[in-house]
């Protein structure tokens, strides 16, 4: 029974399909962009991002491949610089999580318009939210003046995505769906939208894990990866990303690895709080157990499944507890202490979520 709820629409263009990096130029122009500068991560990157130049055509003013993991204020410093010197009127990103931070860090200190072509499945895309690090500190803030203008999907990018990466970040994808789906201002809309995008992933990335070039299966996880983006960009995240957050910001912890590790155990934790939503999780991937049926997932995967494997130190399973609970999250569950480091605990080892 739906009683009541708020839905506020993100208001993003969408471009999907196979070879659509190919109208980049179109969608500039319709921004009104002139003078277009590409932002990415050095090496692969770059290479991709100058396909993209080509393509952008007069429009282009160059690519700015400085992008690094947790969008560090100094790498923004000098990127504004080049977009400065370049004369940009439009910011053109073209990656992962890290370009795209990068240009929506730039977005925020000049309020140019964004394309993004993203090529992992981590969402950062289709949110107004934007996470950078001063030295070892992350702040984590929202702005609609970071969320792009523009997003093309081009499924042809994300071909190359290793499969290791991909079942990483195609499960830090399904993170953002499952906490919506028992997020505190959750609705029915983004549930479908959640509940779709899980079962796409699910089914894509053990395809992919068989062929990666298999482009229908990376079609399914891309669409995937823009409903889950969608559902972390329209509601407020709990204990999980709290967790993975901490993590990160701690032990300097991979972000999708550390996302996939701890999910199911995040999802036993609250799903004595959340029946519905585990019930959702559990008609998406097509099993009885939600955090179960998502470690089950992991491991077929061949993911990560144990925090202690991405090089934490079991004397940190304290520290992350008090940090969790020194600012924490709203979740279904109330938070307490013995709960969250048996949570830890199993999640450090590797055992299978209870
Ligand atoms: P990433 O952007 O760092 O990319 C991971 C690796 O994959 C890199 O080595 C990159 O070069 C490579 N890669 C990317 N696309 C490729 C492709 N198609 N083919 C081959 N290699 C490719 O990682 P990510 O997981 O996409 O993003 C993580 C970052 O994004 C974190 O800093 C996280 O905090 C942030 N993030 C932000 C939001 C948000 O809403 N603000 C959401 C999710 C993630």
């Amino acid at each position: 029974m739906t009683l009541g709820f708020i839905y506020e629409t993100v208001l993003t263009r969408v471009v999907f399909g196979s070879g659509t990096m190919r109208q980049v130029r179109n969608e500039a122009a319709r921004l009104g962009g002139r003078r277009a500068i590409a932002i990415t991560t050095p090496g692969r990157g770059e290479r991709v991002a100058d396909d993209v130049a080509g393509h952008l055509g007069p429009l282009s003013v160059g690519v700015c491949a400085q992008a690094v993991m947790h969008t560090p204020v100094a790498v923004t410093d000098s990127a504004l610089s080049a977009v400065r010197e370049a004369g940009a009127d439009m910011l053109v990103a073209v990656g992962g999580g890290s370009a795209i931070g990068l240009s929506k860090a730039l977005a925020l200190r000049t309020d140019l318009p964004q394309i993004v072509l993203p090529t992992t499945y981590a969402g950062s895309e289709m949110t107004p939210i934007l996470g950078e690090t001063a030295g070892d500190r992350k702040t984590t803030q929202r702005s609609p003046k970071v969320l792009p203008e523009t997003v093309i999907y081009d499924v042809d990018l994300t071909l190359t995505l290793p499969a290791a990466i991909s079942a990483t970040s195609g499960m830090n994808a399904v993170a953002h769906a499952v906490e919506g789906l028992y997020a505190r201002d959750g609705n029915p809309v983004v549930s479908l939208l959640a509940e779709e995008g899980i079962a796409r992933m699910a089914r894509a990335l053990p395809r992919i894990m068989r062929q990666v070039s298999d482009r229908e299966a990376r079609a399914d996880a891309l669409y995937g990866a823009f409903l889950c983006g969608s559902v972390l960009g329209s509601t407020t995240m709990a204990l999980h990303h709290k967790l993975a957050h901490v993590l990160g910001g701690i032990f300097n912890m991979p972000h999708a690895e550390t996302h996939t590790v701890l999910l199911p155990h995040s999802m036993a934790y609250n799903a004595p709080a959340a029946p519905a939503a585990m019930e959702r999780v559990s008609r998406a991937i097509g099993v009885r157990d939600a955090a179960r049926g998502i470690y089950d997932l992991a491991k077929a995967l061949g993911a990560p499944t144990a925090l202690r494997d991405l090089g934490m130190r079991e004397e940190g399973i304290d520290a992350a507890v008090d940090e969790a609970l020194a600012k924490p999250y709203w979740n279904p569950r109330p938070l307490e202490a013995a709960g969250l480091k048996a949570l830890l605990v199993r999640a450090w080892s590797g055992e299978a979520p209870s």
